[in-house]
């Protein structure tokens, strides 16, 4: 607000201009009123922005970058011709004063007392990036041999120490490096197994085909090949056996009927006889129908059938019916 008085434009009526010269050495204040209280000390109060992000020393909290202070601005020394200049503010959380000073060497600000910087520049050797040689030393390089050597030495001791990492690179390097004969053994490899997929989906499509099948088959595993050599139906004789002792059975059977009751012929017939034994043996009565438990049906009894229809069916019936 100091500013602003010295716009007053008010000129009181005993205003005299040869005598004042200006409204200022009337008023008897300086330009920048307040501001210039110290000036007797070489002090300016000026505004003052901190230009890095810091920590009080007496609250030890942290002032961020852009912070403004009220800060005493006084002249220390030069830097060739350059001015350095001291600042020193209140902090605004205690009564700690931090004392600040211009680096013209650097481009910087220092923190003389009150504070501690919080580091955060760009350091080029802690990210191991390769320094540029500076100029006085490139000039000494020039001029000054005993420099020159030991400089050389120093520079061929870090060759040796990065020497065996290096080797070990260009030795996992240099198992990559036939890549012909890598990259065609990787293909031979496809190759094979691009055609065993080939064979198993003809196969497949072959199964399908032969099977009508329309679903989609899966890979056969070894349970299945067990399962189904388990379940594999096996004929015993061929065709042409089956033929032949058919042909053998009919040679062998007696050309001419059998009589009545008497059942002589073929295996079958050798079954029925003795089945009529027994039944033969469970009834009282020996009828020549006993056969009929067997569900069998005769030409000789179905002349008899007329007389009852269940004669086939219901044999111990008949015979009953018959015996007396
Ligand atoms: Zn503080």
């Amino acid at each position: 607000m100091g500013e602003r008085k010295g716009t007053n434009k008010y000129y009181p009526p005993d205003f005299n201009p040869e005598k004042h010269g200006s409204l200022n050495r009337y008023h008897n204040s300086h330009p920048l009123r307040e501001r210039a209280r110290k000036l007797s000390q070489g002090i300016l109060i000026i505004r003052f922005e901190m230009p890095y992000n810091i920590w009080c020393d007496g609250c030890k909290n942290h002032i961020g970058m852009g912070v403004r202070y009220n800060a005493e601005k006084k002249k220390v020394g030069n830097y060739y011709t350059t001015p350095i200049y001291r600042f020193r503010m209140k902090c605004h959380l205690c009564i700690n004063y931090i004392e600040m000073q211009t680096d013209p060497a650097n481009c910087d600000y220092v923190i003389v007392s009150g504070a501690q910087r919080k580091e955060e520049r760009w350091d080029m050797e802690d990210n191991e990036q390769v320094l540029t040689t500076e100029h006085e030393k490139k000039q000494k390089l020039e001029t000054d041999a005993m420099f020159r050597l030991e400089h050389g030495e120093a520079d061929r001791g870090t060759l040796r120490k990065a020497l065996p990492t290096l080797s070990h690179i260009q030795e996992a390097q240099s198992a990559w490096k036939d890549d012909f004969a890598l990259n065609s053994l990787l293909r031979r490899k496809f190759r094979e197994k691009k055609k065993a997929i080939q064979e198993e989906e003809e196969r497949d499509q072959a199964l399908q085909a032969k099977a009508s099948l329309s679903i989609p088959l899966v890979p056969e595993t070894e349970d299945d090949r067990r399962l189904a050599a388990l379940l594999k139906f096996h004929t015993l004789d061929s065709y042409e056996d089956k033929q032949k002792l058919k042909r053998t059975e009919i040679i062998s059977r007696s050309w001419f009927p059998a009589a009545p009751g008497a059942c002589t012929h073929s295996k079958a017939s050798s079954v029925l006889r003795k089945l009529s034994q027994q039944s033969r043996r469970a009834l009282p009565t020996s009828s020549p129908i006993s056969v009929g438990d067997l569900g069998i049906v005769r030409r000789n009894q179905t002349r008899e059938a007329p007389e009852s229809p269940q004669d086939a069916t219901e044999t111990p019936k008949a015979g009953e019916l018959r015996a007396p």
